[in-house]
Parts: C-alpha cells; structure tokens; sequence
C-alpha cells in the first residue's frame, strides 16, 4: 500500500478526522506517535505498543546513525526489524536535537557540525547525510533536516532559520524525486519553522507547499515560548497547508496541548512527554496529573487510575506501593506509570475522534482544559 492521507471530516484550521495510509497499514487521525528514539521504547515492549493504541512509532534517524549506523539497522531488518515493529515508522531528522546539543553556533551553510554523540569527534550532518540516513533506515516517513531557532522570539534568528530551512528543503526534495517520490515505499514531510511569527511562518509554509511534500509538520515548537505562544505558531502554519494533506505537530504531548493542537487543525503528534512524566513519577488522569511521590498517596491502597484498562493499573500495584518503589528506584514503578500515561494518552486521542465525528469535540475540550489548564493535581480539592 502507498502513502496517502484520506480525510473524513473537518477543515484547515478546526479538528479534523482522517485516515494515512501508509505501505506498513494505516492509522486514524487525530493520533500520537511514542517515542523510541534510539530504536526501543523505555520499559515498554514492542507487544505492548498494540495494546496500549500505538500505530504509529517514532525513531531518530541521527541517534541511528550515531549507534548502531545504518549498515548494522539493515542488517537487523531495516527500522522495522530493530524496533520490532510491524506498523508505519516515522523517523526525525534529527534536527531538533542536533540543535538541543548545543550544536547551535556551528551551522553553516552547508549543514551542522555536531560532536558524535556515541564516540565524540565531530559529525557533519547534512541534508544529504540526512536523507541518505532515513532512506537506508527505510522508515514509511522521513523528515526533512530543517534549522530549528534555539530563540522562537527572536524575529531576526528565525528568518535565518526559514531562509535555510527552504534551502535544505530544497536540495531534500531534488533527492527525494530521484529515488522515485512517495512511491520509492518512503514518504517525505516539510517542516514549517518561523517561531512565534505569522509573516515568517505563512512564507515557509507556502514554500515549503510550493514544493509539494508529502505531508507538512510544524515544528520549532515547545522549546520553551509557552503554550499560547507555540498554538499561535500552529495557527499561522495551519492554515497555507493544504486541507487534504496530513499534519504534523512535532515534538508535542501534554494533554492540553495535544487537544489544543487537534483544534487547531493538527492530524499526528509525537513526544516523550507520557513516558518521560511515568518515568518521574506523574501519572497522567482525567483529573488532571497525578504527582505520586506526594506524601498523601503513601497509604493508599487504590490502583494508580481505577477503572482504567491498561497493563498498570491492571497489575493491582497500589498508589501507595508506586510511592515507595519509586523513592526505592524500583525498576517496575516506573514502567507501570510509563504504561499508564501512553494508554492514557492514546485512549485520549479516541476520545477525540470519537468527538469530533459525534460533533462533541468543544465538550471533551473543556473537560481536559478544566483538568490541565492550569495544572491541576488529581485529588486536590477544587
Ligand atoms: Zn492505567
């Protein structure tokens, strides 16, 4: 099967409800990515991915190509054969985190010069090192290597980062067409970046349709600008994207954000906040987060969200146990809320389709709002 996004309802800008296809099947939209950027998911394993509402997997193609390299990913299967994943794989360019390395001073026209993660020394990496990275790896979707301003408010920083990201876009897409397009079995999203700015942000994205991708993310979000600040970014990217074609909100998962993002005409979105948060003790709930290591849950003897389905709370492993199995460093507490969190999130993502085709979407919205904005802690009083 090709690549093809298929949208059932909705418009540009407001929620929309879709279907993208790609050659490993297909998955609804709106929905969430989880993160396995090193090509494994923590604590969680690939039979569990299913069950929990995954379709969709994200991998990093420069931590790939820093350890193992692309020669040993082929020769366990490809992405696919290394993640154990029989599902459509997205993989990052890297891009983002190439700049969180603090890589930042060192782009020049050419690409980014970064220290080797793995083995130090320094690393060249390229639009082209980028695209050849990800067609090796044989994701069903790569990104483009864009340039991420490390100030979203910096008018001035964020033109430059426009200017070569259209550049690299450029010389990503040429390549792109000579290995075949979409058809070739990989599809190719444009990264819309411009911070905070309409101007900046409605001229890359209008070039970046110009050149017509496969799918459009907007990324350079989340890097600390705020939450209304990033879904002004959305909104001036949203609506130069072409309705029909699939969106993508990168780097994005908190509860508020995700459904802040839906309404605003995002389809797929990707973080390593549910997991990062189980991790660190906070549990992800209707009544908003849960912060397990407070003193008040140290008796309490109910599952970590009773009524909820998943493997964690199944497990019957009280609040209370959580509590001191984290303080412990236990291995399992943190897998247990890991587990939770994702569901929760995947499960929050049905909610929002099932509201979007029932025309209750506003409804559902208020609710996880009320929950997550401003941060609430579940079982304080309200
Ligand atoms: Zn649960």
């Amino acid at each position: 099967m090709s690549f093809r996004f298929e949208r059932h309802q909705g418009t540009a800008t407001g929620p929309r409800r879709g279907t993208l296809h790609t050659p490993h099947g297909a998955m609804e939209t709106p929905a969430f990515m989880p993160v396995a950027t090193r090509g494994m998911m923590r604590g969680i394993l690939p039979t569990q991915l299913e069950e929990l509402g995954s379709r969709m997997v994200l991998a990093n193609a420069f931590h790939l190509y820093a350890r193992p390299g692309v020669e040993l990913v082929q020769k366990l299967g490809g992405v696919h054969g290394m993640l154990a994943w029989d599902g459509p794989i997205l993989t990052d360019s890297g891009g983002f985190q190439v700049f969180s390395l603090g890589a930042l001073g060192k782009v020049h026209a050419d690409g980014v010069r970064v220290e080797h993660p793995v083995y130090g020394g320094s690393i060249d990496w390229t639009p082209q090192l980028a695209f050849e990275t990800q067609a090796g790896l044989g994701p069903d979707v790569a990104m483009l290597l864009d340039v991420c301003p490390a100030e979203p408010l910096d008018q001035k920083k964020c033109a430059a980062a426009v200017e070569r990201t259209l550049a690299w876009a450029r010389i990503q897409r040429d390549l792109h067409d000579a290995r075949g397009g979409a058809a070739s079995g990989q599809a190719q999203f444009g990264i819309v970046q411009g911070g905070v700015f309409a101007d900046l942000r409605e001229r890359c994205a209008q070039a970046l349709v110009d050149m017509e991708f496969d799918g459009y993310a907007v990324g350079g979000v989340s890097v600390g600008e705020g939450h209304e600040a990033m879904m002004r970014g959305v909104e001036h990217s949203t609506h130069v994207l072409p309705v029909d074609q699939v969106r993508y909100l990168m780097g994005v998962g908190t509860p508020q954000d995700l459904i802040e993002g839906v309404a605003r005409g995002i389809d797929i979105f990707d973080c390593v906040f549910p997991t990062r948060a189980g991790r660190f003790a906070t549990a992800l709930t209707d009544a908003g987060r849960m912060h397990l290591l407070n003193a008040k849950f140290k008796d309490d003897d109910r599952p970590l969200d009773p009524g909820c389905p998943c493997a964690g709370c199944v497990s019957g492993v009280p609040r209370g146990a959580l509590r001191a199995g984290f303080k412990a460093k236990e291995l399992l507490p943190p897998i247990l809320v890991s587990l939770h969190n994702l569901h929760y999130v995947h499960d929050l993502m049905r909610r929002m389709r099932e509201a979007i085709e029932a025309g209750t979407f506003e409804e559902l919205r208020r609710r996880v709002l009320a929950a997550y904005l401003p941060e609430k802690l579940a079982g304080d009083p309200s």
